[in-house]
């Protein structure tokens, strides 16, 4: 056993000696590009390779960490282009100002489509996209006084310190190690979880206080800035761009790119490129013969996405991931503290004639009550009767059809899920959602990144407090294994660690005990009563009487979308339409 700290240190050298060696690598790139004299072809080559991986690299943060399609790139590697290309030719500015331009004009178009379309989601998203390309092409080619028109802009400069063409194709590859690097360590901070977050679980992500909709707009708009930025060095390593090259079959090109390599990571970035672009110089011999000269082309791109279906680098990981086997630490734990904001209202959330109706069922209809501070409060009721309608409606998956809900004195009625999680509130869901791809501790990570959680937000605290979380429901020394390799009932766990983990002020649990076999209920028993003895707040929801009898203190009863009972277990649990409402549901369950 080690601390945390000793832990934290180990990966932390580990991180650094990975660095060095990538630094090492990339110098002795850049020391054969700047001094090796390759021919004028093996040249074009690289350099095609080396800015386009650039671009497919925006694919890889946009499609493959957070989920989004973008079928524009190659409009935005053209803006990119034109900007260094109309900049230094037309207008005798500098490299380095056209290119900066370039940038600040691609990201505001990201920026800008991202914001306007991404609420409309996936299909809309491709379509708008599709149609950004399409007017980009035509006002390249067409609005001929600015853009020079179908002949192009040719004559392009490089900058002035990297005026040959090794130095230059050099300059390209150290550009593609940083943002390699940016990508590569993307998905382990805060911003990059988001995106996966939303990427695996959409709804979740949202509930556990990710803004989604902040999160997709920024994966949109680093994809087009780094097409941008791919396009820029493209225009001054060839001299010469024309709008045919960045049409949109030039967008299918680099997504097929991103495909092939594998979407995960930006090593996979870099094969699918290079692939992409070597496979048609070694067909060069068919191209007498069109037809088959595509037809084979489309036939080696089919196979391998066929039979390597998360591109070329997820195979190859795949195969040695079951060599090196999952990493296990163990650490002495501190005790996992639950720290409430301070607040003089005993009542932490009032329900105020809450209805929500879908048409005309009326799932909730015109309930209240009110869960008193540091209480173990149940919400009971029969299948049906309106128990997890009620906790989306508070938790803002559902807008209310009616009524007011308050969170610590706060009207929480209109927000949006992550608002109502930043003003503290957690919760589990029914049927259990994890973020799929993501370990134990990075699921709970997020739930510590809570906004407005009152902890230390820096990256050991984090980790320190996550494992803490983990160890706490009884799975600390599996932290580092990837959530589906666990138990339904341990993953029902590892939920309630991603709660506990942001300090929410209320927790609502939403039938923690279904589908657990009876010692995987009894250690939920014992869990919830650990729980509530820290003080927590709780709103629990389950049929089970014998659960909610044992930890409750206080409980409500629903039947049919309608409160029948509220109060103490033992006088509702003896209220005659309580009884008859679970005696009706019994009878008609034995049938
Ligand atoms: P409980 O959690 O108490 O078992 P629910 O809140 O899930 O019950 O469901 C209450 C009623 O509302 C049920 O009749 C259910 O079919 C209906 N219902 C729940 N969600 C929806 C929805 N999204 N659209 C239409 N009807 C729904
Ligand atoms: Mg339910």
């Amino acid at each position: 056993m080690s601390s945390m700290i000793e832990i934290y240190r180990a990966s932390a050298q580990r991180k650094q000696r990975g660095l060095l060696a990538y630094i090492a690598l990339i110098a002795v790139l850049v020391y054969v590009a700047a001094t090796t004299t390759f021919d004028g072809y093996v040249t074009n080559i690289l350099m095609q390779a080396v800015t386009y991986s650039v671009a497919v690299m925006g694919l890889t943060v946009v499609l493959g960490l957070c989920g989004q399609i973008n079928l524009a790139q190659a409009a935005f590697f053209g803006l990119g282009a034109y900007a260094v290309g109309l900049g230094t030719v037309d207008y005798g500015l500098s490299y380095w100002i056209c290119m900066g331009l370039g940038l600040i004009v691609v990201l505001g178009f990201g920026a800008f489509l991202g914001t306007s379309t991404i609420r409309l989601g996936g299909h809309y998203l491709a379509m708008v996209t599709i149609s950004f390309q399409q007017i980009l092409t035509l006002v390249m080619i067409n609005w001929i006084p600015v853009t020079h028109g179908p002949d192009g802009v040719s004559r392009i400069l490089k900058p002035t310190l990297f005026n040959t063409p090794q130095s230059y194709l050099a300059f390209c590859v150290v550009v593609l190690a940083v943002v390699g690097y940016l990508v590569w360590q993307l998905p382990s901070t805060k911003l990059g979880r988001a995106m996966r977050a939303v990427r695996d679980n959409e709804l979740a992500a949202g509930v556990t206080g990710i803004d989604i909709q902040r999160t997709k707009v920024t994966a949109f708009a680093i994809c087009a800035l780094l097409g941008g930025l791919g396009g820029g060095l493209f225009a001054g390593g060839f001299s010469y761009v024309s709008p045919d090259q960045f049409s949109f079959a030039e967008s299918i090109v680099f997504l097929t790119m991103v495909l092939l390599g594998g979407v995960a990571s930006p090593i996979g970035a870099v094969i699918g490129t290079g692939l992409l672009i070597l496979i048609p110089e070694w067909l060069r011999f068919l191209k007498s013969i069109p037809g088959l000269y595509l037809a084979i082309y489309g036939l080696a791109v089919i196979l391998i996405v066929l039979f390597m279906p998360d591109g070329i680098w997820g195979f190859v990981v795949q195969r040695f991931k079951s060599l090196r086997g999952a990493l296990r630490l163990s650490a002495e734990l501190p005790e996992l503290t639950l720290v409430q904001t301070q607040s003089h209202a005993d009542d932490v959330l009032v329900v105020d004639n809450l209805a929500k109706h879908f048409g005309g069922l009326k799932a909730v209809d015109d309930i209240s009550f009110i869960v008193k501070r540091g209480s173990v409060h149940a919400l009971i009721g029969p299948n049906g009767s309106g128990k997890t309608t009620t906790l989306n409606v508070l938790s803002g998956l559902y807008t209310p059809t009616a009524g007011a809900v308050k969170l610590d004195g706060q009207d929480i009625t209109h927000f949006a899920p992550h608002e109502r999680t930043a003003s503290g509130l957690g919760r589990t869901f029914q049927n259990i959602r994890l973020f799929r791809s993501m370990t134990a501790l990075e699921n709970v990570i997020i739930g510590v990144e809570r906004p407005g959680n009152p902890v230390d937000h820096a990256p050991i605290a984090l980790e320190g407090r996550a494992r803490a979380a983990l160890n706490f429901v009884g799975l600390g020394d599996r932290a580092d294994e990837l959530v589906t390799s666990f138990s339904y009932g341990h993953q029902r766990l590892i939920e309630i660690a991603r709660a506990l983990a942001g300090n929410p002020t209320l927790l609502l649990l939403d039938e923690p005990a279904a589908g657990l076999n009876s010692t995987e209920k009894m250690e939920l028993r014992d869990l919830l009563k650990r729980i509530a003895a820290k003080g927590l707040t709780i709103l629990i929801i389950d049929h089970d009487m014998t659960l909610v009898s044992e930890v409750a203190e206080h409980i409500t009863v629903l039947n049919f979308g309608r409160r029948i009972a509220d109060g103490d277990p033992v006088s509702v649990l003896n209220h005659p339409d309580v009884v008859t409402a679970y005696l009706g549901s019994d009878a008609n369950a034995a049938h």
